[in-house]
């Protein structure tokens, strides 16, 4: 088998806000395919990047009071814990705010324009005199020229569904500063994609066989081949400013690119930036025809990457390249609801890591939802419980709990090595490999999940038949037993082979500690036949059903408002345990309870725990860690008061020296809330 140079790319989030279980899902299935490819000895780079320019960033870091820069920059630093959280694991992760970023795309934007395909013309477009900025459709609001409802967004009606220009509107006003706009001409650049060479183009790469998904494809070759009021027009690439993007390159005037051009190029850059880190040639890699560009993407940008971001590329040259796959998948949604992010409803991936819920459940049964189709998947509480305990649980690592305790007991720890003698369940494990190999290579992981459980079920059956309980009291019958279940162990092992671009921390896990095995497992070891185990540990929960209420509670509420989260938690603490023994107000009184503002928060590396505080106490600073990392990302407390015991003797830990300590709530249920006063408190202030 040939190996493959392979560069995977999902699409950039945009870096005006959290995760939510959509992006988890997407790189989830990213993952899973890069870590097979890995498996199976192949070359991947796999990276992504915060899409981090526009006006909606540009209006959100206003309202924030912050710079732009500054804004994106805060909600670069809260990714890792998402990735870390359930197991993604990107080579590098950048910014399309960056230096690569705008060297590629001003050169991307000169090679064009070099090619005859970029040209400027007039615009004539709504312009807010207030705020002095253009307004972009989402910008402007008015009265449904169809119905006349009120207070409608610029090209559609939520009243009556008509859509419309924004032009069309009556009594228009901005939505920034309720002004009325007026009409303003402006020079904009526009990328011809409607030149017949590049739709020529376009036709070849979209009908290339294997390159698409036939959904992706007929949906792209509607637009290419739309005619009319449909044809296919060029794109305005350009902004006027105030705009936070990247400068168009080689003209006097202000002008930025589009988002949409540069966001792409993000890609390219975040490979560049690895590249560099990791001593790799950045050109050559790309221009070498064996390495193959792929990027995962949801149904809802299939526009950009399939027309716009293929001709931006083959006409720019080398040595960039034209995609070689783009993998599109649908949208999640929530118990039938349409997940949204405005709305807030669906699962809050924080939340999800704050319950103590294990990262492989939720990775487990996103796989066993997947096919390489543009379906939409649906996250259903019942389902996800049964598929992880009935199924993952129940089946798969019931193979291992109930045979290798046979194995130390009777055998000392020693497997069977079968020599020429058949070992069935085995045998059925390692006769599905080439069918496994093709689902995950085809993105069908739901396929992979069915098969590994039939087998399960073989093997399960197996053993039942073989009553090794039984065999176990009847020393004649000792071979029997080793027999049966050592086939089990082996079968068990090739399924965790097969299921570890899934699971693959509890893969490694079961290869270190029951296999004895301190390295990566590949995709060759499906064949191996281990000489012996080490004794049984427990491998992998079941869902507690309890976590579930608890992921639920809160599906209403938008996943920025941490304190109203915690509000609901706390509406759920566990029971009252009973008081401790009364102490005199002269013991209450030995403590000095201060009001503290945090002005930093920090990871500590190698810390599963801590965080590191630093509080200012109205004048004097203190460096406190506290054990609420699994409760809070650092950037969300800066800027929080928190109480802290002022007059505790200082502690030194392993990390530094702890100059007090920050209260916080927890019961037996997960979650840690710390404890903060009311509005109004300054640092400095006692706490009694
Ligand atoms: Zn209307």
């Amino acid at each position: 088998m040939p190996q493959r140079r392979l560069f995977v790319t999902t699409a950039l989030p945009y870096a005006n806000g959290p995760f939510h279980i959509g992006h988890i899902m997407e790189y989830i299935q990213a993952d899973i395919w890069v870590r097979f490819q890995r498996m199976r000895g192949h070359e991947v780079h796999f990276v992504g990047a915060d899409d981090a320019h526009g006006a909606p960033i540009m209006l959100a870091a206003e309202k924030a009071g912050q710079a732009p820069e500054k804004f994106v920059a805060e909600i670069a630093r809260s990714r890792k814990q998402y990735f870390e959280g359930f197991h993604i694991a990107f080579d590098n992760w950048h910014s399309t705010h960056s230096a690569e970023n705008t060297e590629l795309s001003q050169d991307i934007y000169r090679r064009l324009k070099k090619a005859g395909l970029v040209y400027t013309k007039p615009v004539e477009q709504f312009y807010d005199p207030v705020k002095g900025m253009f307004l972009a459709d989402r910008y402007i609001k008015g009265e449904c020229p169809n119905c006349g409802a009120k207070d409608q967004y610029g090209d559609a009606c939520e009243n009556c569904s008509a859509a419309y220009a924004a032009t069309d509107l009556n009594n228009p006003y901005s939505a920034l500063s309720g002004a009325a706009p007026v009409l303003k001409t402006s020079e904009h650049h526009f990328f011809r994609l409607s030149d017949p060479k590049c739709k020529a183009f376009l036709k070849g790469w979209l009908e290339q066989p294997g390159r698409l998904q036939s959904q992706v494809v007929n949906k792209a070759k509607e637009w290419l081949d739309g005619e009319g009021d449909k044809a296919l027009g060029d794109w305005d690439i350009s902004r006027d400013p105030p705009y936070f993007g990247i400068r168009v390159p080689d003209i006097e005037e202000e002008k930025y690119l589009y988002v949409w051009l540069d966001a792409p190029i993000g890609y390219l850059a975040s490979f560049k930036n690895y590249c560099a880190r990791t001593g790799r040639d950045f050109e050559k890699f790309l221009q070498d025809p064996g390495t193959e560009q792929i990027h995962f993407i949801g149904k809802d940008i299939i526009y950009f990457h399939t027309l716009f971001w293929p001709a931006m590329l083959n006409y720019a040259g080398k040595p960039y390249k034209v995609p070689n796959h783009v993998y599109v998948h649908g949208f999640i949604t929530v118990s039938g609801d349409k997940m949204s992010k405005s709305r807030g409803t669906g699962i809050s991936p924080l939340r999800y890591l704050e319950l103590g819920m294990n990262p492989e459940w939720l990775r487990y049964y996103i796989a066993a939802k997947l096919n390489s189709n543009v379906e939409d998947i649906d996250f259903n509480p019942e389902d996800f419980v049964a598929r992880v305990n009935s199924d993952l649980v129940g089946k798969y690592i019931n193979i291992a709990s109930r045979a290798a305790s046979f194995i130390s007991k009777y055998f000392d720890g020693k497997l069977h090595d079968f020599g020429e003698i058949a070992a069935p369940g085995w045998a059925a494990a390692v006769a599905i490999d080439d069918q496994i190999s093709a689902a995950y290579e085809g993105r069908e992981f739901g396929k992979v999940v069915r098969d590994v459980m039939a087998v399960a079920d073989r093997v399960n059956q197996r053993f039942d038949q073989a009553k090794p309980w039984e065999l176990a009291k009847d020393p004649p019958r000792k071979d029997d037993l080793h027999r049966a279940c050592s086939d089990a162990i082996h079968a068990f092992f090739t399924l965790t082979v097969y299921l570890a671009p899934m699971l693959p921390a509890t893969a490694a896990r079961i290869a270190r500690e029951l296999f004895g095995l301190d390295r990566t497992l590949s995709f060759g070891d499906r064949k191996m036949r281990a000489s012996r185990i080490r004794p049984f540990k427990h491998l992998l929960t079941r869902v507690d059903e309890k976590q579930l209420d608890l992921l639920f509670d809160i599906q209403s509420v938008p996943q920025a408002s941490a304190p109203q989260r915690h509000a609901e938690k706390q509406q759920h603490a566990t029971k009252e345990h009973a008081v401790s023994d009364a102490i005199s107000i002269d013991d209450f009184n030995k403590l000095d309870l201060r009001v503290a503002k945090i002005t930093r928060a920090e990871q500590v590396e190698g810390a599963d725990k801590l965080l590191k505080l630093t509080l200012d106490l109205g004048g004097s600073m203190r460096t406190v860690f506290a054990g609420i990392k699994s409760a809070y990302d650092p950037a969300s407390l800066e800027g929080k008061l928190a109480v802290v015991v002022a007059n505790l003797a200082p502690r030194t830990m392993k990390f530094g020296v702890s100059q007090g300590m920050v209260l916080a709530a927890s019961g037996a249920e997960p979650g840690i809330f710390l404890i903060s006063p009311d509005t109004g408190a300054a640092p400095g202030m006692r706490v009694k």
